[in-house]
């Protein structure tokens, strides 16, 4: 009998952004892999085998489920958000890919999860209404050099940026280093959103300016999105302002 392995996104947080398919999912499988806090997340379930592992261990977790899904065992593995955006979903193909045949022959299914830069995106309006794009800032899989690159590129073509892995431990730096290169194409008056653990019990939201942005603590749990040149605040008595970018863009980039 082939195995089943299934890569499950849960949301930012809280079991409200679970959606059904994940949650049948969750339900179906034999046994769970994945960052020991996403298991967590998960309600127990009698006779579910859980497999936590370290953050940094995506590879090797990849490589352990689908030796057991390729035992005829239904596994899944686990990722916060979206398993397809900068998660587990990636790890478990190129896996696949360089691993044997067995693994190629498994039924594989990638279930779709709300991702933060959505979540926090609804909490401050709508900043993602016109184009934007997503930029992982660690290091630690690609250079330094290739991020402030990508960064120079997606400010000077007026795209809404949304960061991943804007700071940790390690990489105290890169942030400060970040705002200062978009503040060469962009005003120091656009907004910025930072969401530190949205969907969770202590989540925190501030908006504030490219200007002031580098001021505002940012941890691993937290998503940064830059507006582009278009993206507004619409101010309200005694409410946090609301922030989108419009539809249109008229004219040619300078
Ligand atoms: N697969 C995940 C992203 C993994 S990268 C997803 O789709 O959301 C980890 C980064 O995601 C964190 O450093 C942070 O930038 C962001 N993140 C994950 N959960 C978050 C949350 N609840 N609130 C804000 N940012 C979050």
């Amino acid at each position: 009998m082939s195995g089943r392995l299934a890569v499950i996104g849960l949301g930012p947080g809280d079991q409200r952004y679970l959606t059904q398919e994940a949650r049948e999912a969750l339900e179906a499988a034999e046994a769970l892999y994945g960052y020991g806090p996403y298991l967590d997340r998960v309600p127990m379930r009698p006779g579910q085998a859980r497999h936590p592992s370290d953050n940094r261990e995506e590879g090797i977790r990849a490589e352990a489920a689908l030796r057991h899904a390729a035992d005829g065992t239904h596994v899944a593995v686990v990722s916060g958000g979206d398993p397809g955006v900068f998660a587990m979903a990636a790890s478990v193909l190129e896996a696949v890919e360089s691993g044997p045949d067995a693994w190629r022959a498994l039924d594989i299914a990638i279930v779709p999860g709300i991702t933060a830069m959505l979540a926090v995106a609804a909490r401050a309006g709508a900043p993602l209404g016109h184009d934007f794009c997503a930029l992982s800032l660690s290091d630690n899989l690609k250079p330094w050099e290739l991020i402030e690159r990508r960064l120079d590129a997606a400010a000077s073509a007026g795209f809404v940026i949304a960061l991943y892995n804007p700071v940790s431990r390690a990489r105290p730096w890169q942030l400060a280093k970040a705002f200062a290169l978009l503040s060469r194409h962009l005003l120091s008056t656009t907004p910025v959103i930072f969401g530190r653990a949205v969907g969770r019990a202590d989540e925190g939201m501030t908006v504030t300016t490219l200007g002031a942005a580098s001021a505002i603590e940012a941890d691993m749990a937290t998503l940064i999105i830059v507006g582009s040149r278009e993206t507004t605040l619409i101010a309200r008595e005694g409410q946090t302002p609301l922030v989108y970018t419009p539809r249109a863009v008229e004219g040619a980039m300078a």
